[in-house]
């Protein structure tokens, strides 16, 4: 039996986390779930809201479920989730983004993944305060990073069948730092001739994007950029609720919704585990389990078709009772 890592988080984490594994057992699938707390309520215990036996039991485990988990503000303590992503040199983000069934958007036909660089830009965290009235950040674009997350993308492309990589920088205005990113997408190409190629800027994408989604397929872009477009992208097919999203490294990888903890909403049944669930489908290709991860998704759009809905999605459905209907379709 396979054992994989679950940091079932804090917030709303819990609520998901155990709706997700009832229907994972449901399907039929064993998983040995090694289960991991992290975050808000382990600080007064360890010191650390991301103590060292999280990263070591994924270290060796090589695959990790992650429901939200919330860094203390002001407390001092970097964002467990770019920690994360720097110890375990989780270099890939990658968040796919397409429309569900009855769950009603402005567009019907997105079928987007953001590749996001999760390594280096402004997240490399280099910023002080020149004086009391000035700050500075820097950027930090690297040809190594750069080449690495665009490779992964047009690799990425041709596993999943993708017709197109299209490259997003602003670099008429960073000419050096988005340059030197266009130039590594511009030379990885050359390796992928099957897969086509697009250039736009930062901001001519937005207004694309809600304009017309369908345009688009496969997007690779620095930190920033991919932080700020993949939160847009995930408007386009229904909100947080319903966007999933991979951490991919080389040697281990860590699946996660985009959402955050959700502390409004915590405890009161009112969670959709949508986000988590399709990370777990994705978790569950990446170890190869493809009947399953099929059979699971299968369950959950004949649960939306039907009409049982979470309330954030336009539904009147509890955690409990949506889960329990995915469980019923298997
Ligand atoms: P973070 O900074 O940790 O990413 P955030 O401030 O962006 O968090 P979230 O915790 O993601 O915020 O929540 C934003 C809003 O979306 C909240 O109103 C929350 O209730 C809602 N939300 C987030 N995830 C879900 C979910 N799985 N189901 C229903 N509502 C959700």
């Amino acid at each position: 039996m396979r054992t994989i890592t679950l940091v079932n988080g804090d917030g709303i984490g819990p609520e998901i986390s155990d709706a997700v594994i009832k229907i994972i057992a449901a399907s039929g699938l064993k998983i040995n779930w090694d289960i991991q707390t992290a975050g808000a309520d382990v600080v007064s215990e360890e010191g650390t809201p991301l103590p060292p036996r999280v990263l070591e039991s994924i270290k060796v485990n090589k695959v990790a479920l992650k429901a939200p988990v919330t860094t203390p503000i002001g407390t001092g303590f970097r964002s467990v989730n770019v920690q994360l992503r720097k110890a375990l040199d989780l270099y890939a983000n990658v968040r796919p983004c397409k429309n569900l069934p009855n769950i009603k958007t402005k567009f019907s036909d997105v079928d987007i993944v953001v590749v996001r660089e999760n390594t280096e830009d402004l997240y490399a965290g280099v910023e002080h305060r020149i004086d009391e009235n000035s700050a500075e950040s820097i950027k930090i674009i690297t040809r190594k990073a750069s080449e690495r997350i665009c490779r992964y993308a047009f690799e990425y492309a041709l596993k999943h069948k993708r017709k197109e990589v299209c490259v997003v920088t602003k670099a008429n205005i960073c000419k050096l730092s988005d340059g030197l990113f266009l130039e590594c997408y511009r030379k990885v190409a050359q390796d992928f001739p099957r897969i086509k190629q697009r250039e736009i800027l930062v901001d001519n994408l937005c207004m694309q994007l809600v304009q017309d989604p369908s345009q688009f397929d496969v997007l690779v872009l620095p930190n920033l950029y991919g932080d700020i477009v993949s939160d847009l992208t995930a408007g386009l097919i229904g909100g947080l609720g319903v966007a999933q999203g991979a951490n991919i490294g080389e040697y281990c990888a860590v699946f996660e919704p985009v959402h955050g903890s959700a502390p409004d909403i915590k405890g009161q049944n009112k969670a959709n585990p949508t986000a988590l669930l399709l990370s777990a489908v994705e978790m569950l290709r990446y170890i190869e389990e493809y009947n399953y991860a099929d059979k699971i998704e299968k369950a959950l759009y004949k649960t939306l078709k039907s009409g049982i809905r979470t309330v954030d999605v336009g539904g009147d459905a509890t955690t409990e009772k949506f889960r329990d209907a995915i469980i019923e379709n298997l």
